[in-house]
């Protein structure tokens, strides 16, 4: 397949050959087009496979078409992943002057606070720094409250370290009906669990 083939705009396709992105990758052909069609997504895909760019674009693509609000809460178990998640957020989006905040632990609070009350397109968070934001501010909350699309990258890292808690008060705060985008380097069962309470049928991916 060509990136071509998967229903992605032209200034999609210029933005990956721009970056040297010649063909999509396994994880890019299976799940960007079922993402685009707006189903929730598990998939099992290694760092390296190309799956960041697997959800960036079509979520790239959807904001696009519809700049209002956050649009995409990402959840990674680390800072340092969160900050490659945004640099290669920053680097896909360029083109459409993408607003991306980090939010992690050990960075000021108050500044946080005030970023994600500018409303940024795209939230790249770990889980403990988002919750304490979500129940300290009642503000907050309501920034989320048109959010069309949860990641959580890495996600049986996520789980693995004990975040569900995290999670419930994240999840309390976004619509229903998003979209559910997980991915993981294993399956475990709280994936399995996890995509089982999605609403609309997942399409389930593995390398
Ligand atoms: P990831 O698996 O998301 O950590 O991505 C690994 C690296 O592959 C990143 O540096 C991407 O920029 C790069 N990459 C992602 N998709 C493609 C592609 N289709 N062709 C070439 N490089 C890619």
């Amino acid at each position: 397949a060509t990136f071509s083939d998967l229903g992605l705009a032209d200034w999609v396709l210029r933005t990956c050959t721009e970056l040297g992105m010649r063909k999509p990758t396994a994880v890019q052909t299976h799940c960007i087009p079922k993402i685009l069609a707006g189903r929730d997504v598990l998939g099992l895909a290694q760092t390296g496979s190309g799956k960041t760019a697997a959800f960036a674009l079509p979520i790239l693509q959807r904001l696009a078409e519809d700049p209002f609000g956050v649009f995409a809460l990402v959840i990674t178990p680390t800072r340092e992943l969160a900050y490659q998640l945004a640099e290669q957020f920053r680097g896909l989006g360029s083109s459409l002057h993408l607003r991306c905040s980090v939010i992690v632990g050990g960075m000021d609070m108050l500044t946080q606070a005030q970023s994600l009350m500018a409303r940024p397109h795209v939230v790249i968070a770990t889980p403990g720094r988002v919750k304490v934001l979500l129940q300290q501010n009642p503000d907050i909350p309501l920034v989320f409250s048109n959010t069309k699309f949860l990641v959580l990258d890495e996600a049986d890292r996520v789980l693995d370290a004990g975040f569900e808690e995290e999670l419930r008060v994240v999840f309390q705060c976004l619509p229903k009906s998003r979209q559910t985008l997980l991915f993981s380097a294993t399956m475990t069962s709280d994936l399995q669990t996890l995509i089982e309470l999605s609403e609309n049928k997942a399409y389930f991916y593995e390398a």
